[in-house]
């Protein structure tokens, strides 16, 4: 039983704190670790109590790599006009606002037509509808999918002359291998340098949490024509 939870915990949530490390390989080329995302929802304080009943506290199961991150003990039930996906897992501090993330293999399987999203941009993303053991929530809006991103300390981001909202592209090697493009910087303190990508995207490409992959910094012209 113990293991089952152990397996569980593993597949289900993102890698375990890493050190941040900065490899520059030359002034434009840097090292990022991959960090793979499940499916997963953030939870509102309201909805919190809504879910699980009065009073309850999201409880801590497992720190994430982003600093103050972490996954729950708490799982929920996702509902979709075509579909169901049972425990997905909660992940804490609670929010502002409620978020559902997916991937577009399960807003097939849920019949839930989410859009793809930065996290936190919710206006008018897609409903979906919650169960958990004490309640049932339909958020109007919610339910994304995650643009692929990289979390970046602002003195990496100084370091490498980023800033927030920029993109660079990223080559992941090997027999399926691939250039992703558009992906996103994302710089604050509370960051620690890591690209995350949703299990679509990592399996599309067989990556592996932890994988290195090689970031590329579009400047001068092939930033303009990259970025529009
Ligand atoms: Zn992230």
């Amino acid at each position: 039983m113990l293991n089952e939870k152990k397996k569980d915990i593993i597949i289900n949530e993102m890698p375990e704190s890493k050190e941040d490390r900065l490899t520059v390989i030359q002034p434009e080329i840097f090292e990022v670790p991959v960090g793979i995302s499940n499916r997963h929802v953030h939870l509102c304080e309201e909805d919190v109590v809504k879910l699980y009943g009065e009073g309850h506290q999201l409880t801590k199961l497992k720190d994430l790599s982003q600093p103050g991150q972490f996954a729950c003990e708490e799982t929920v039930m996702l509902v979709g006009p075509k579909g169901v996906i049972e425990k997905v897992r909660v992940l804490g501090p609670a929010r502002k606002e409620s978020q559902v993330e997916i991937t577009v293999t399960d807003s097939f399987k849920l019949g839930v037509k989410a859009p793809l999203r930065d996290s936190g941009d919710l206006a008018g993303s897609a409903p979906i509808t919650l169960v958990g053991p004490k309640g049932t929530i339909t958020l109007d809006e919610g339910a994304i999918i995650a643009a692929r991103h990289i979390h970046m300390h602002t003195s990496v981001a100084d370091e490498l002359g980023l800033k927030d909202q920029d993109k660079v592209s990223v080559r992941a090697k090997g027999p399926r291998g691939i250039i992703f493009g558009d992906v996103l910087i994302r710089v604050s303190d509370k960051f620690q340098l890591e690209m995350h990508v949703d299990t679509d995207e990592a399996n599309a490409v067989g990556l592996r949490n932890g994988d290195m992959l090689k970031a590329y910094i579009h400047r001068g012209h092939i930033s303009e024509i990259l970025n529009k």
